[in-house]
């Protein structure tokens, strides 16, 4: 059978456009289609601007903290227009970079929304025609969600709307306990915006290690976050002063933005996965098997709408292997274990492995290491803040399980350790590394 493409990408994001530009470099006849910005989620309203927001809110740490080393820092001021947008002219470059690496790579880029018609023919709904390809990717990523039981719940805002505040608010709740909800809490907070967290949970950033959650909650509280777990958001009423979101409790937060940051739903909706036979799950995550085929033999997914984790690089991988895996003569399965990952609060947290509750319920005997200090940067600030440092170990091996980092660092250490948890590196291979002095992750090496 003839096919107009070898391979059609819907979506352009981080996975689609991977995948895109690798199966093109292998030789094959790809198109790609994209009915938003190119670059996806990540380049245009989550990690790269996001990020950015993060250096910006550094500034205010390290505006505060300049003045014990000698600094005067007096009239200094913050402008969320400038931040704003500076940010989104940059996310704009970005995604022209995107675009110009497409068509160097030979992929057709076809600016119109995608659906599948059956396992090989996929409509351009934009240019009201259809086209056929031998393999589909879909790679169409997720959408914030709100819970539309919450009456008044369209008052509120999700984390796409935060790239575009005309006015930066004086105060803001956060519904949510994850990293979209601390990492923004923590950017406004530093913004000077009075923030409230307000939790279901008992505690925030379910899933990571006991010792963060317990670490990086303090730490935001010390900062001046109300971090309210437990608490439910019951309604959501514009005021004549702004909007007051109530607690199950019955308190009225009053604020000026409600932020949803509860979650990510996979774009699935009018997708034609039925009519494709693609089989989903209950709340429309595609499943997949390790090469991210589905159950229809022509049709893979990557990234978010999959029901794996939620990250850029895992996204950019899973379309790479699948490249290599239709176009290289390389089956390939993307390992998801041990991947490295960081909630950009202030102080951020890098973690990577085994939590300390996972070891101990998969290992017979497990060794605890721990390093809480003050950096030194913090003594002459007189910032209170202290770093956590911790490695979880099998007893029985010594190797080296999990890695949690709170503080200045943590991330980029988080990156590295990976390197070295994945090369299967023992306690021992830590404790012979000599130190960096003066550092703050030789305390890595120097644990006893
Ligand atoms: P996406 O990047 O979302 O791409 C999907 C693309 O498909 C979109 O461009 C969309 O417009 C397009 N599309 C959808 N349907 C159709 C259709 N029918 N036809 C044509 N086009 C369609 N991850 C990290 O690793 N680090 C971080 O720091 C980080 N920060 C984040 C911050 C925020 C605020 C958010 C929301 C996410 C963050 N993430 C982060 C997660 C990361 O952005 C995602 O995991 C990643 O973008 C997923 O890539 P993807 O290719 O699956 O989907
Ligand atoms: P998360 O899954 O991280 O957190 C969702 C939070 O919302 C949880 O605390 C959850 O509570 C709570 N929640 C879920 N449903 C409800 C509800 N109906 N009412 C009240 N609270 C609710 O999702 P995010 O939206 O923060 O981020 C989405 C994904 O994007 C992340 O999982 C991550 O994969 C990715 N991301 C990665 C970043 C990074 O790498 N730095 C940054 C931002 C996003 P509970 O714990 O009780 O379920």
């Amino acid at each position: 059978m003839n096919y107009d493409y070898d391979f059609f990408v819907i979506g352009a994001g981080s996975g689609g456009v991977r995948a895109a530009r690798i199966a093109a470099q292998h030789g094959a006849r790809v198109a790609i289609a994209e009915d938003d910005k190119v670059g996806g989620t990540c380049v245009i309203r989550g990690c790269v601007p996001k990020k950015l927001f993060v250096h910006a809110a550094h500034f205010a740490d390290e505006l505060e903290d300049s003045i014990g080393f000698g600094w005067t820092t007096k009239g200094v001021k913050f402008d969320w227009p400038t931040l704003r947008d500076n940010v989104n002219a940059d996310t704009d470059w970005l995604s022209g970079i995107y675009i110009r690496n497409l068509e160097r790579s030979g992929a057709e880029l076809i600016r119109s929304r995608a659906v599948l018609e059956d396992a090989h023919t996929i409509r351009l709904v934009g240019e009201d025609r259809s086209v056929t390809a031998k393999y589909i990717l879909i790679a169409t990523g997720g959408r914030p969600v709100v819970d539309e039981s919450v009456p008044g719940f369209e008052h509120a805002i999700v984390s796409d709307d935060l790239f575009h505040l005309e006015r930066l608010p004086r105060r803001m709740v956060i519904i949510g306990g994850g990293y979209i909800a601390l990492e923004f809490a923590a950017i406004f907070n530093a913004f000077a915006v009075e923030t409230t967290v307000a939790h279901r949970g008992a505690d925030i950033l379910r899933g990571f290690d006991a010792d963060v959650r317990k670490a990086v909650h303090a730490a935001l509280e010390h900062r001046g976050i109300d971090v309210s777990c437990g608490t439910k958001i019951t309604r959501i009423e514009r005021k004549d002063d702004g909007l007051v979101a109530t607690t199950t409790g019955g308190d009225e937060l009053a604020a000026d933005q409600v932020l949803f940051a509860i979650g990510r739903s996979p774009n699935t909706v009018g997708l034609g996965l039925e009519e494709a036979g693609v089989v989903s799950e209950p709340d429309g995550r595609i499943e997949v098997d390790r090469y991210s085929r589905t159950n229809v033999e022509s049709i893979y997914a990557v990234g978010d709408v999959t029901n794996r984790i939620q990250l850029t690089p895992i996204a950019i991988r899973e379309g790479e292997a699948v490249a290599d895996t239709l176009f290289g003569g390389r089956p390939t399965a993307l390992d998801h274990a041990d991947i490295p990952t960081a909630v950009f609060t202030q102080p951020e947290v890098g973690t990577v492995g085994l939590t300390e509750e996972a070891a101990k319920a998969a290992h017979d005997a497990v060794d605890i290491y721990k390093a809480s200090f003050k950096p030194l940067h913090h003594r002459v600030a007189g910032r209170e803040e202290r770093m956590l440092l911790k490695l979880v170990v099998d007893g029985d091996t010594d190797r080296v399980l999990g890695f949690h980092g709170v503080g200045d660092g943590a991330a980029e250490m988080a990156q590295l350790v990976a390197v070295a948890i994945k090369m299967g590196a023992t306690k021992a291979d830590f404790d012979a590394t000599v130190a960096l002095h003066p550092t703050q992750s030789e305390e890595l090496v120097t644990m006893r």
